[in-house]
């Protein structure tokens, strides 16, 4: 096999066709939504009870259960000490309120065994995939719950893989079809610069909610169609 002067490695080849194609959407996506400021949103601990509360349900639902959960609760050791049944009854309004209060609680009482309190300001000191590894050994929390945490209240670079993220990146091309969700926070970690995650993460969910739809995603107005593999398995 020629590898001299002039000769280009099948995988070299790849990996610059990739960059090109990640470089493309970013600035496409960016022309369209703007740069996402990235300020800490909350306490890592609220963040976790809140993105716990969030899954299966809308974020408006979600905020409104946590907010009933605090107005109900003192604190986290409280919320960690009680009755399931109270948990359950202070966010029956975000639904699930029978798998999320046990699972609050697994999380909080685990949280407590491990470090002596409940704050979690120490993983924003970690290694990312560390940090993400020691959420999700949590009971409940898996790499989305974990990755949203990480990256809204540190900056790490996660890409936590919603249903929108995972639909667009498929469809574009970023990640091989077929590709589940749980595999595809690895996937678009090899993908997106690290120094861009968080732009990348927010824009390829609003791309999602008014661009990308599940349905009929709305291709003859979208800046990425030149380069999108739904439309063209071969396109560059
Ligand atoms: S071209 Fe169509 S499928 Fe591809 S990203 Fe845009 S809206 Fe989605």
């Amino acid at each position: 096999m020629n590898h001299g002067p002039g000769s280009t490695s099948p995988g070299t080849a790849l990996e610059r066709e990739r960059t090109g194609l990640v470089a493309f959407v970013l600035a496409a996506l960016r022309d369209l939504y703007g740069v996402p400021d990235w300020t800490p949103r909350r306490p890592p601990t609220d963040e976790l009870v809140l993105t716990i509360l969030s899954q299966h349900t809308s974020d408006l639902n979600a905020e409104r259960a946590f907010d009933a959960l605090v107005a109900r609760f003192p604190d986290w050791d409280a919320v960690a000490g009680a009755p399931v049944e109270a948990v359950a009854a202070a966010i029956v309004g975000g639904g699930l309120a029978q798998q999320k209060a046990p699972r609050i609680q697994a999380a909080l009482r685990q949280i407590h065994a491990e470090r002596g309190d409940y704050r979690l300001d120490f993983l924003g000191a970690m290694d990312p995939r560390e940090a993400r590894d020691w959420l999700t050994r949590l009971d409940g929390v898996g790499p989305k719950t974990a990755s949203v945490v990480l990256l809204f209240c540190f900056g790490l670079p996660l890409m936590p893989v919603d249903t929108h993220v995972h639909r667009v990146i498929t469809r574009i091309g970023l990640i091989p079809p077929g590709t589940p969700a749980d595999r595809a926070h690895d996937a678009a970690l090899e993908v997106f610069p690290r120094d861009r995650m968080y732009e990348a993460h927010v824009n390829l969910i609003t791309h999602g909610r008014r661009t990308c739809g599940a349905r009929k995603p709305a291709c003859w107005r979208c800046p990425v169609a030149p380069r999108c593999r739904y439309l063209d398995p071969a396109a560059p």
